[in-house]
């Protein structure tokens, strides 16, 4: 049998996935371009990214990940009123839309609620907050990264960074 490398901190590793929540209605796949990532870099949700360790290419499996393990709990005191010229990512804004502020920890992506004439209310919770998530995931293939990729911390090419 050939040797299959298993993914391990500092290879790379492509591989499709189906993104499902616990009712099973599908939340997200790849297309036909796999996610290519380097591990041991933070580059994967929590829980995903332990799942994958020792895998090879040719390799399917399903994980269950808890809100913890994957986008966080939901927090109650989610909600703010900010000035609406703080928000980014649009004109005119509407319930529902997401919208990026500025804060002290660097650009945060939020949930506008409400707006009225010059406060917004929005909710800092991800909008995938306090959910289980189940990932299917097909692993096609594993290999060394290279030094370019190690000083970035990402992976390049086909599903990873382009620049
Ligand atoms: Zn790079």
């Amino acid at each position: 049998m050939d040797f299959l490398m298993q993914i391990a901190t500092d290879l790379v590793a492509s591989f499709h996935y189906v993104m499902k929540d616990a009712d099973g209605a599908e939340l997200g796949r790849t297309s036909d371009q796999p996610m290519t990532y380097l591990h041991g870099r933070h580059a994967l949700l929590p829980g995903l990214e332990r799942a994958m360790a020792g895998r090879s290419a040719g390799d399917r499996f399903t994980v269950t990940l808890s809100p913890q393990e994957a986008f966080g709990v939901t927090r109650a005191d989610s909600e703010q009123r900010v000035p609406i010229s703080h928000l980014r990512g649009a004109k005119k804004w509407r319930p529902g839309m997401r919208a990026v502020i500025h804060t002290r920890q660097g650009n945060r992506e939020v949930t506008v609620v409400k707006v009225g004439h010059t406060m917004a209310t929005i909710d800092t919770n991800h909008p995938m907050a306090g959910k289980t998530l189940v990932f299917e995931v097909e692993v096609l293939d594993v290999r060394k990264a290279t030094a370019e990729e190690l000083a970035h911390g990402h992976a390049h090419g086909p599903g990873g960074h382009h620049h």
